[in-house]
């Protein structure tokens, strides 16, 4: 649901509705402004704070007189990169949100000069933990206990040395020696959960893996239980999984009308390069479950990761898990640097072009795409950039570990192979 108002950004402020009406709390009970905000500094953590305290608290009212003086906060660094590029941002996004024209007439127009302001807290971003069932190429040990599990398995065996002296193993060290277990919530408090679900107008469950977290069970039962079937409820789920515990989500979510239920299925492919990508899944239960979720009148929407593993078969795989889905697809462009988009020939990326465009009946926000077309555009990047020398170091070392070979179900990587002489051979012969 978008709003009615159209709404014209003004030139002496640079407002995002967020710091006024999103919660977003992370696995480490951390609050911060947005899942925007990468690597930023959180506005606090919850362990320490009442979430009113942080709401109020020194960084939160400094964000909002930045934003009220024209300046982009430090935490915004990626909306004002993509508006920069000339595309939608999320916080431009946020403004066509039904309820951005209260938030700003009720209470942006209302901060005090010292940043203090009422709220309302309409969305709630929620990832209580990073448990997780998959290890996906473009994530790691924050957002997927997988990565911790799997990266200590895979640096156990090599020396110091060979550690320190290979910056995929030190990569892949430092997932393994994140503290994840300690940031796990495994008795998370609720009370804010019943304080404000009359505020709460979008739910956003993400993880980690919602669907095997008990918080997340906690919020959908309430909701259920209080008929809130106003509320919004999204999704960011691998879609492995239907049921945990005995409980199962299609004695729920058919309840919501189809439009406020939206199932975000984190799907970048389909087969054997789906189950590459995303370490863990099955790509025939996931056909199943997206079947029967669809079967029960529930909209799936899938949300494809672009990177250099699919972008040369993005129109295929756009037409195939829309069909699958019964939906329209939404894209998000991986910024890793050993994923990106502009590791990939760039003849190969030009010729993407023509066919994307003519594939916007597809795509849930075609404004998605710029940051694509952009990223097909850039130059070709030489053979010494860190980033294209990780990619293929990081396929020789996940394969070596699973016994697969990348380099046959992704003929682009081999072509990038080919380009470094055969580091992937080399790598899997020093990882062996
Ligand atoms: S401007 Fe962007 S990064 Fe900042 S709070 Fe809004 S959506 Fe998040």
């Amino acid at each position: 649901m978008t709003s009615k108002y159209a709404y014209t950004p003004r030139t002496d402020e640079w407002i995002c509705i967020h710091p006024w009406s999103q919660l977003a709390i992370t696995p480490t009970r951390d609050l911060r402004l947005c899942c925007h905000v990468g690597k930023s500094p959180p506005l606090g953590s919850l362990d320490d704070n009442s979430l009113e305290e942080l709401y109020n608290g020194e960084r939160m009212r400094q964000v909002r007189r930045e934003m009220l003086n024209n300046q982009v906060p430090s935490e915004c660094a990626k909306c004002k990169r993509i508006e920069d590029m000339g595309a939608a941002s999320p916080r431009t996004r946020e403004h066509t949100r039904w309820y951005a024209e209260e938030i700003r007439d009720k209470y942006i127009r209302t901060t005090q000069p010292d940043g203090k302001a009422d709220y309302s807290l309409k969305y709630w971003d929620v990832r209580f933990s990073n448990v997780c069932n998959m290890s996906c190429v473009m994530c790691n040990s924050v957002w997927s206990s997988q990565w911790q599990k799997h990266s200590k398995d895979y640096t156990k065996n090599y020396s110091h040395n060979q550690i320190v002296n290979d910056y995929n193993l030190l990569w892949m060290r430092h997932q393994a020696e994140y503290e994840a277990d300690q940031k796990i919530i495994n008795n998370p408090d609720f009370k804010w959960v019943d304080k404000y679900i009359d505020q709460v107008e979008i739910v956003y469950f993400a993880g980690g893996e919602p669907i095997i977290m008990p918080s997340h069970w906690y919020i959908l039962e309430k909701l259920h239980e209080q008929k809130r079937f106003d509320v919004q409820v999204k999704y960011n789920t691998n879609m492995l999984k239907l049921s945990h515990q005995g409980k199962h989500v299609l004695d729920y979510w058919p309840d919501w009308p189809y439009e406020l239920m939206v199932i975000e299925c984190s799907l970048d492919e389909t087969q054997e390069r789906a189950e590459w990508i995303r370490y863990g899944t099955d790509w025939k239960r996931i056909e199943q479950n997206c079947n029967q979720a669809v079967q029960a009148g529930v909209r799936v929407q899938p949300i494809i990761s672009v990177g250099a593993y699919n972008i040369l078969r993005l129109p295929q795989i756009i037409e195939e898990l829309s069909e699958l889905a019964q939906n329209k697809v939404s894209i998000n462009c991986v910024y890793n640097q050993e994923w990106r988009l502009e590791l990939i020939d760039r003849t190969e990326r030009l010729n993407l072009i023509d066919k994307l465009t003519k594939m916007h009946h597809y795509i849930h926000d075609p404004n998605q795409l710029d940051q694509i077309y952009h990223k097909l555009q850039l130059p070709q990047v030489p053979v010494d950039d860190k980033g294209i020398n990780m990619l293929i170091a990081r396929c020789a070392l996940l394969d070596t570990h699973r016994n697969l070979n990348s380099m046959k179900l992704f003929p682009e990587l081999e072509q990038i192979n080919q380009r470094l002489d055969g580091l992937y051979e080399k790598k899997r012969r020093e990882y062996e």
